[in-house]
């Protein structure tokens, strides 16, 4: 198993105040920089008749700005990473059309800053608004549509009061303890009503567990106290869907799917390491009766202690690691995809996809801004519709 990152530790205020000069200086010549950068290139789009629609200073934040830490705060969603040593974005962008996103490739490209995406801000490691290197965050929450789905499930055969019959929307609103009656559009306010510090982990059950074997889960999950269970049941539909259909592969031969959670409310190192630490005992104690060679993993559950990359030369041999965890066989198909449409890795996180070794990769290096940046975006576009899917099928 890999080391997970050490744990937010308390800074002194003094440090804090140089932390945040420091930051605030080199992100006030960021700000001028990339801002400089946008404007060339709406010159250039411009010319090619696409419009912009906004300043580019409407849609680029610094920690300057006023609405920077409403912006940074309200999608973080779990209080491990937003602490005050958490590390912050120099810069904010909230794109509202394609070409705004294209343009903060291009200008995050040509300043060397690392992007981290963000959508809804639920990851449960942060990969969409931490990275310990100079980052900014393309905040995409602009393009988000909530569609309503009003089906019906006639075929789970229960009786009528046995259910409170509802739509998947209502549903969200249900698990999020709203009070019945809230209009969906309550699931559009960013934010959230109270914020935990989470640790969440996941795996896949294959064989069914004897009733002994429960017995003794539940009197470790006495011992421990605090961890919680979820057991999603597979099969069904789940079942009937091969596995290269979808990146999501976790589907004939899995019985149900596990969530550990454990959250909790006090500040401070002591009380993470503990929380943490009985979250990964559970973890362990449950080897012997889960998926194995890999033992696999649902990417929604996002989960560090699984294996991490730095993206570094081996990020290959590290992403393998987690990869088939999560993809099983169609991670090689996800690297063929990444090689060919970023081979210099431009978007990467904790557990991104990596590229194929330089050595092994035939793959067409691309060269050119224009055409680099056309197939970024394409990438971009292309992650967002396959956590669509990962969310659909989950
Ligand atoms: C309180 C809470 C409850 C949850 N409940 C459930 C649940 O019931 N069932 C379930 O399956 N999951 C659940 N999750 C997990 C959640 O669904 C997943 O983490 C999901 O990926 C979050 O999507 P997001 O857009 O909010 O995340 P984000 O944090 O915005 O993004 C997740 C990852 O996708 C990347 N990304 C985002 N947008 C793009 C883009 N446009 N292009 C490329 N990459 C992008 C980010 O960089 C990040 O790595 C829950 C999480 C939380 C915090």
């Amino acid at each position: 198993m890999m080391t997970p990152p050490p744990p937010s530790t308390p800074v002194s205020p003094l440090l804090l105040l140089l932390l945040f000069v420091l930051v605030s200086s080199s992100s006030a010549s960021l700000y001028d920089t990339f801002l400089q950068c946008l404007l060339n290139h709406t010159q250039v789009l411009q010319q090619q008749q696409q419009q912009w629609q906004q300043e580019p200073s409407q849609i680029l934040h610094a920690p300057t700005n006023s609405s920077f830490p409403t912006l940074l705060g309200s999608l973080i969603r779990n209080r491990r990473f937003g602490t005050a040593s958490t590390p912050k974005p120099l810069l904010i962008l909230t794109p509202s059309q394609p070409s705004h996103v294209q343009s903060a490739v291009l200008c995050a490209r040509r300043t060397g800053t690392e992007v981290r995406i963000r959508s809804g801000g639920h990851d449960f490691e942060g990969t969409s608004y931490v990275s310990r290197a100079p980052f900014l965050i393309l905040d995409m929450f602009n393009f988000r549509l909530v569609s309503l789905v009003n089906e019906e499930f006639p075929e789970l055969g229960l009786k009528k009061e046995d259910c409170a019959e509802m739509s998947w929307i209502e549903s969200a609103l249900w698990w999020g303890d709203f009070d019945s009656g809230v209009a969906v559009k309550a699931l559009l306010d960013r934010m959230p009503k109270s914020v935990n510090f989470l640790k969440r982990k996941s795996d896949y059950v294959q064989q069914p567990m004897s009733r002994e074997e429960l017995e003794l889960l539940w009197d470790k999950m006495i011992e421990l106290g605090k961890v919680g269970f979820v057991f999603n049941p597979y099969g069904g539909k789940m079942g009937e869907i091969p596995m290269s259909d979808a990146p999501f592969p976790h589907r004939a031969g899995n019985l149900f799917k596990i969530q550990y959670s454990i959250s909790w409310s006090e500040d401070g190192i002591e009380a993470e390491q503990s929380y943490l630490a009985k979250i990964r005992e559970l973890y362990n104690f449950m080897t012997p009766y889960v998926s194995k060679k890999p033992r696999r993993a649902f990417l929604n559950y996002r989960d560090l202690d699984i294996g991490i990359t730095d993206n570094g030369e081996n990020s290959y041999k590290e992403g393998t690691v987690y990869g088939v965890k999560y993809f099983a066989e169609n991670f090689k198909r996800l690297v063929k995809v990444k090689t060919a449409v970023d081979p210099q890795n431009f978007f990467k996180n904790e557990q991104s996809i990596p590229v194929l070794p330089r050595s092994s990769s035939a793959m067409t290096q691309y060269s050119g801004s224009t055409e680099t940046t056309g197939k970024m975006t394409v990438l971009v576009i292309f992650f967002l519709f396959l956590k669509d899917l990962m969310t659909i099928f989950s």
